[in-house]
């Protein structure tokens, strides 16, 4: 007998584990890269993401998968997030503005 939290949680964790391994790459991509190759909303992301791996470090080699499956296992609060963000007074996030961006073409050239 399937109830609708076993389906629930189905889709959070086929969200979730499809979701770990495009941030991972994400994030090895723009952080060993030339920044002067990211457009400006990268490089922010580049700076949180390294502050964070930064304060993840006393977990040793655990911290940043950890980190990784955090913010994969949030991927169903992403959609509202600008929204929660501009309601608690806070900028959005930055995002890619695409173009010439390393991030951008770089995953293009994957796709
Ligand atoms: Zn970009």
């Amino acid at each position: 007998m399937i109830s609708e939290w076993d389906v629930i949680w189905l889709v959070w964790a086929v969200g979730t584990a499809y979701r770990a391994p495009r941030t991972l790459k994400r994030w090895s991509l723009i952080t060993t890269c030339d920044p002067l190759e990211l457009c400006d909303g990268c490089r922010d992301e580049r700076k949180s993401v390294m502050r964070e791996a930064h304060d993840w470090d006393h977990f040793g080699p655990v911290g940043v998968p950890l980190l990784v499956l955090l913010e994969a296992m949030g991927w169903y609060i992403r959609p509202f997030s600008p929204a929660f963000r501009k309601a608690v007074g806070k900028d959005p996030l930055p995002t890619c503005s695409k173009g010439a961006c390393l991030a951008h073409t770089r995953r293009k050239a994957a796709a």
